[in-house]
């Protein structure tokens, strides 16, 4: 969606004009009673003082036409002047008049209607983005400035009693949940049969221009639909899909019908996509996804764009395109803008643009991403290799505390792997390196007050900790012993399992009791505490800590560079 430029420039042509129609508006078409939701009108407005007398109304006060029902969301017309100023105003049951709010021009375009930037824009006819309307029932419309005419407004009531549809879940990362045509009950008639489909090259970004405090999506989707099939008389939704503030997708133009399982992909058997109507000679060849909301002033919600990566994520991995890349000298993800004299999808949309082409990467391969294998590491030090870590080497170092061996010569309490290798820690302070982990150091053949029972490496795989039974803490490397968080960790005892912190400087510490102990900035969050004859019989094994953005770093260490621009 998007308009041109709405500033209150060159207020030249009639004076603030109120259009005004005492007596019941011309009904253009009408489809009110019964049936599925939404209903739809359309009525023609006097554009002139002659006009607006004529039909009992005048120039000087407000004047409004009544609803033939709630209207939900409103959407206005016109020929004339693709800049012109026109506003509206509406009450609800209430009485109450809203603010004077103005119709956004709509760019998103058909392939088989036209927005030119010519002068000869005078028998061109222009469609404003949805307002979101509550429950009004009388408007008042006024032009402030621009040469208009043949005005007509579309009223729809696109409320609906019935519950909000249950959200699927989504199939295998990353297909996202969506929200089904049918879910969000679109009333199939409306549409026409027999879509055209194109395989898909890009996806362009749009916003709705509706209103940003939206409390039933599903509404204006609903009233999207109507405005677009019947008003602007397109086939069907001009979308692919849509998103709302909270994240939830809505399926868009209708592409097939789908198996029971299937995910409403919007695309043939042959994964081309259905061609939708929202860049005017983009349309062929590319997905368009409008978050709802008008976002040139507002920043999208995280849900929302969270989704948008999502779907975008799945859609690129689909179709094997690189969401960074260009093509044809356009970008694989664009905003209509890049295709478009207009400001859809909104200048702070249109800014996340190079953030959101990162994360749908990312996503990407973070999907891609699998563990080529395991190691079973025995009691004694031994090792069982599964899938492609089949191979092991010890370490190559020659420190003077603790030559290499094969194996510990006391049992082996804790294991940790490093980037490319693993660490053994043996119960007297022994550490065995394999591979590209590192050997800094141990405490084999030093003297212990409790046996070792923990390995943990910093986040740089630079250096680790060793951790004994009664929190004795030993550092080597780029490890560093850090103070205290928890206050009573003078009562330090069967300690378990260390792991760092994932800021890398301190660390937690597990008791079997199931008391944490933090250290340096290892945020504490809770504990165990104090120990009692129940959990005595179930005591604490081990430590999950929950990462931030887990795949962030790992995947900037798996990115080629010559992949992407
Ligand atoms: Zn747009």
């Amino acid at each position: 969606m998007s308009q041109t430029d709405l500033s209150r420039r060159n207020l030249l042509t009639l004076s603030v004009l109120v259009i005004a129609s005492r007596s019941a508006p011309t009904v253009l078409s009408r489809r009110l009673l019964p049936g599925p939701f939404p209903r739809l009108v359309r009525m023609p407005l006097p554009t002139s003082a002659a006009d607006i007398q004529a039909q009992g109304g005048d120039t000087q006060n407000a004047h409004q036409f009544r609803a033939p029902f709630p209207v939900s969301h409103a959407g206005l017309s016109w020929h004339g002047a693709p800049d012109a100023d026109i506003e509206t105003r509406y009450a609800g049951p209430n009485k109450k008049w809203s603010q004077w709010e103005p119709f956004w021009l709509s760019a998103d375009m058909s392939v088989d209607t036209n927005l030119t930037n010519s002068k000869d824009t005078s028998s061109s006819r222009f469609f404003s983005a949805l307002l979101r309307t509550e429950q009004a029932l009388e408007f008042q419309v006024r032009v402030l400035s621009g040469l208009v005419s043949r005005m007509e407004i579309s009223l729809i009531d696109a409320q609906s009693n019935s519950p909000s549809p249950a959200i699927p879940k989504g199939d295998a990362l990353p297909a996202p949940s969506i929200i089904t045509r049918a879910m969000w009950k679109a009333d199939e008639s409306l549409r026409a049969k027999n879509p055209s489909h194109a395989p898909i090259e890009r996806f362009i970004l749009h916003h709705t221009a509706t209103s940003n405090k939206d409390n039933n999506p599903e509404a204006t989707v609903r009233a999207i639909y109507a405005y677009h099939t019947e008003t602007r008389e397109w086939s069907d939704i001009g979308y692919n899909f849509l998103i709302d503030a909270k994240g939830h997708v809505y399926e868009g133009r209708w592409a097939r019908d789908y198996k029971k399982e299937e995910l409403h992909d919007g695309e043939d058997q042959t994964h081309q996509g259905v061609i939708g109507a929202h860049a005017k000679n983009h349309n062929t060849g590319s997905c368009g996804i409008a978050l709802l909301g008008n976002f040139e002033k507002a920043v999208p919600s995280a849900a929302g764009i969270a989704a948008l990566n999502t779907l975008l994520a799945w859609k690129n991995a689909v179709h094997k395109l690189n969401p960074r890349s260009i093509h044809k000298n356009l970008p694989r993800i664009m905003g209509h803008k890049d295709v478009g004299s207009t400001l859809c999808p909104g200048k702070r949309f249109f800014a996340l643009l190079p953030a959101i082409r990162k994360e749908t990467e990312k996503i990407i391969l973070a999907s891609q991403l699998e563990n080529p294998g395991y190691r079973v590491i025995l009691r004694s030090g031994k090792v069982q290799n599964f899938g492609t870590a089949a191979t092991t080497t010890l370490a190559t170092h020659t420190p003077q505390d603790n030559p290499p061996h094969s194996s510990a010569s006391t049992p082996i309490v804790s294991a940790m792997e490093s980037a490319t290798g693993y660490w053994l820690a043996a119960k007297n302070g022994e550490v065995l390196a394999f591979d590209d982990a590192k050997f800094y150091g141990s405490m084999g053949g030093k003297h212990l007050n409790k046996p070792i029972t923990a390995i943990a490496p910093t986040p740089t795989n630079k250096g680790y900790w060793l951790a004994a039974q009664d929190g004795g803490i030993f550092a080597f490397g780029d490890a560093r012993l850090h103070k205290a968080r928890t206050a009573d960790h003078h009562t330090l005892s069967r300690i378990i399992t260390m792991r760092a912190s994932i800021g890398g400087r301190g660390y937690y510490l597990l008791s079997s009791e199931g008391e944490i102990h933090t250290f340096g900035d290892a945020k504490f969050h809770g504990s165990l505490t104090p120990p009692t004859d129940e959990n005595r019989d179930d005591p604490a094994v081990a430590l999950v800590l929950l990462l931030p953005q887990s795949v962030s770093s790992l995947l900037d260490s798996h990115r080629k560079n010559d992949t992407f621009r």
